[in-house]
């Protein structure tokens, strides 16, 4: 077609826009205040985000300490934002990743007496610095030290001199839900514990234990959604949360289906009239979840073209969708963009019976990614 310019290309474009993560980052530290720090969690190569980028754009806006899940996470950022800063990872010491502790100066959160006993051999044995972070249990009954085990840490002090601990975390399991009272229960759980093993700073929440208000902070937040633009509490001062990432696909194919036609896979779609479609290069492998596919009960996802609501027809394909583009009132010319996520990642996810963490961390790397 000759009004394809040199620069189409059949490859889906990742949209990252980093100011709006910046300005996430300020928004949060502003809701804070100056005497609580801001983390920033960016595991899973910051939410499937690009660690080293999103990284150094926080780095930028002030943040110095990092959360990630593994060593291997924590080596990568490390090479991006320098020495300046500290990297816990929140999975805590394994013996096989421990060189990568030593080698990138990385902290362990340590979740246990075990993984106690693993750091403080192994930091004192490599004559390292043997930083880390305590993680206590207070109600959600993932990784954290329960109870027993921290009254046990409590009496020995001299695995807490082994283990020189500069932080101590706590995780809310409800925080999206204000009125649940999982919520106080915890944060009085975290008091009473850290009473045991005085040390600051103190830090208890992840975006939407943020919004639960002041006596939540301590001296250092957690987020992580909320900086990529993830909406994840009903608190209306959320609303000043930018989104930050769109999918973007290139419409590869215009066609009509007539009434009684079906489409893709399966023939899951059926035409009950004459139904203009464009078929855009991206599916479930650059993440769109099979379950954006419509089926009978109606539409599920949708993109958005010419700004208008493009819902998905049909099933969600590994390298391509089909949109309905009846109601638009131009065709799309062939190398124009259909944008998924975005401002609709909300609403995307719930259609897709998911979250915004999972349509996130689920994109993949065929989309080149686009740093705005
Ligand atoms: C992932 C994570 C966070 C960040 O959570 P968001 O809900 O993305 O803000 C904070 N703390 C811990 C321990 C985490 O695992």
């Amino acid at each position: 077609m000759s009004d394809l310019g040199p620069n189409f290309s059949s490859r889906p474009v990742l949209r990252i826009n980093l100011k709006a993560i910046k300005a996430n980052y300020k928004a949060i530290q502003s809701l804070v205040g100056k005497t609580t720090h801001v983390a920033a969690a960016v595991k899973a190569d910051a939410y499937g985000l690009g660690a080293e980028r999103v990284g150094r754009t926080l780095y930028g806006a002030g943040c110095r300490n990092f959360f990630v899940a593994t060593a291997g996470e924590g080596k990568i950022l490390r090479g991006s934002i320098g020495d300046n800063a500290s990297i816990y990872v929140l999975n805590g010491p394994a013996p096989r990743d421990l060189t990568l502790y030593f080698g990138s100066n990385l902290k362990p959160v340590i979740n246990s007496l075990v993984q106690a006993r693993i750091w403080a051999e192994a930091a004192s044995a490599a004559k390292h610095p043997p930083y880390s972070a305590i993680h206590i249990d207070t109600g959600i009954n993932r990784l954290g030290f329960p109870m027993d085990e921290l009254e046990r840490l409590s009496k020995n002090k001299n695995l807490q001199e082994q283990l020189q601990f500069d932080l101590i975390m706590s995780h809310l399991a409800c925080a999206p839900d204000k009125d649940n009272p999982a919520n106080a229960a915890q944060l009085k759980a975290f008091r009473m514990a850290a009473a045991k093993l005085p040390l600051k700073p103190m830090s208890l929440t992840n975006t939407a234990g943020t919004y639960l208000g002041k006596p939540y902070h301590f001296q250092m937040v957690r987020p992580g959604i909320g900086l990529y633009g993830g909406i994840s509490t009903t608190d209306p001062s959320q609303e000043k949360i930018t989104p930050a990432v769109s999918l973007m696909a290139p419409v590869l194919q215009v066609k009509t289906l007539k009434a009684g036609e079906s489409l893709g896979y399966n023939a899951t779609f059926t035409a009950t009239k004459d139904t203009k479609i464009a078929i855009v290069g991206a599916g479930y492998a650059d993440g769109i979840p099979i379950s954006a596919s419509s089926n009978s009960d109606g539409y599920f996802g949708h993109a958005t073209l010419q700004n208008k609501r493009a819902p998905i027809l049909g099933r969600v394909s590994m390298d391509l969708t089909a949109l309905d583009i009846t109601h638009l009132k131009k065709t799309p010319r062939i190398g124009d963009w259909a944008e998924f996520l975005g401002g609709n990642l909300e609403e995307d996810a719930k259609s897709c019976q998911t979250l915004n963490y999972e349509m996130l961390t689920r994109l993949s790397s065929r989309a080149r990614r686009e740093y705005l």
